[in-house]
């Protein structure tokens, strides 16, 4: 996720919390569709979610939201985020958490919903937390099992943010990171990372530990030189809505100096909204306004940019239908156990 903090949501709004606290108690199917967490919200700022864009011919994939998080003035249920963005051609999502109780989430939303594969980690700003409380093992131990199970197409957001943890919480983000990056390897999924204003310390993190063979930098951040080094050591960059934004030159170099097939694209939603609606609520159907943006940099067409991300796309995660959607209530931790063979 970005920068913006969130808030537990508003009690009423979680209908059943032992089921998103239990991967294998979840008996209430509602309770995986509707965001457990609400964007902190500052004051004065433009609450109404922008209108649909007009749909792409080829679809994408959305490839870093947050559906656990409500925002906007609307209330939108996942169903209804997963529908807008069918309609404008965003066909899929990969549903991203960023500590136990939002991975459990995400990994429970995705085995029940066919646009939605998942990613479990604990993110960089939540580890020391955990380490604090003595936990992070545990936690650690959770992500992996979580990682097993169906529908689980990657291990992020993970990384390093020196932005928002200061020194002190800087040993937890290393360990928690390296560890996330051996679960990826170990269960053969993708990583995606967080990386903010820790660029030269994560990219020496994945040399030294050994990336996983599917690398990707959600939100990328850095300027054309950090970009080919992604792509000399074939990592993928996958460009928000910041990519759109006025000042925004260093990304835009970034984009143009990379190879097309490491190219991904994402909302990092409810955050990041890309222009002309900066600002205001993001969410997967807005996920067209980058698309065109990085197309118009780099004087392509649009569709031929949209099937060449989709295609890295599948490349990284798989398909969306690769492994069948289960009933919430039917999936306990031995339905997931097939993965283990696979990786
Ligand atoms: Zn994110």
């Amino acid at each position: 996720m970005a920068d913006n903090p969130v808030t537990a949501a508003d009690p009423a709004s979680v209908t059943d919390p032992a089921s998103v606290t239990d991967p294998a108690s979840v008996t209430d199917p509602a309770s995986v569709t509707d965001p457990v967490r609400r964007r902190e919200q500052t004051a004065g700022r433009d609450l109404r979610y922008p209108p649909l864009p007009e749909p792409l011919v080829v679809p994408i994939y959305d490839n870093h939201t947050h559906l656990e998080i409500a925002d906007g003035d609307e209330g939108l249920s996942v169903a209804e985020q997963l529908h807008r963005a069918s309609s404008v051609g965003v066909r899929g999502v990969i549903q991203v958490g960023g500590d136990l109780e939002t991975s459990r989430w995400s990994a429970q939303a995705a085995a029940a919903e066919p646009r939605m594969l998942a990613a479990v980690a604990i993110h960089p700003n939540e580890a020391p937390g955990y380490d604090a409380a003595g936990t992070l093992d545990d936690a650690l131990a959770e992500i992996s099992a979580l990682a097993a199970r169906p529908r689980v197409v990657a291990v992020g957001e993970t990384g390093l943010d020196f932005f928002r943890t200061g020194p002190d919480g800087r040993s937890a983000q290393f360990r928690s990171f390296e560890a996330h990056i051996e679960i990826a390897k170990q269960h053969g999924l993708a990583l995606q990372i967080h990386d903010r204003d820790a660029h030269a310390e994560v990219i020496e993190t994945l040399l030294r530990v050994g990336a996983p063979e599917r690398t990707v930098f959600h939100c990328f951040s850095g300027d054309a030189e950090m970009a080919r080094i992604c792509a000399d050591n074939g990592w993928y960059l996958s460009f928000s809505g910041t990519v759109t934004f006025k000042n925004s030159d260093n990304l835009r170099a970034a984009l143009a100096a990379v190879p097309r097939r490491l190219l991904l694209v994402e909302t990092d939603a409810p955050f990041l909204t890309p222009a002309p609606f900066r600002g205001r609520p993001n969410a997967p159907y807005l996920l067209p306004h980058t698309l065109r943006a990085m197309a118009d940099h780099l004087e392509t067409d649009v569709s031929m940019l949209a099937a060449q991300i989709t295609s890295n796309t599948e490349l990284v995660y798989g398909r969306w239908d690769a492994e069948p959607v289960t009933a919430p209530d039917t999936l306990s931790p031995a339905d997931a156990s097939h993965r283990g063979g696979i990786a």
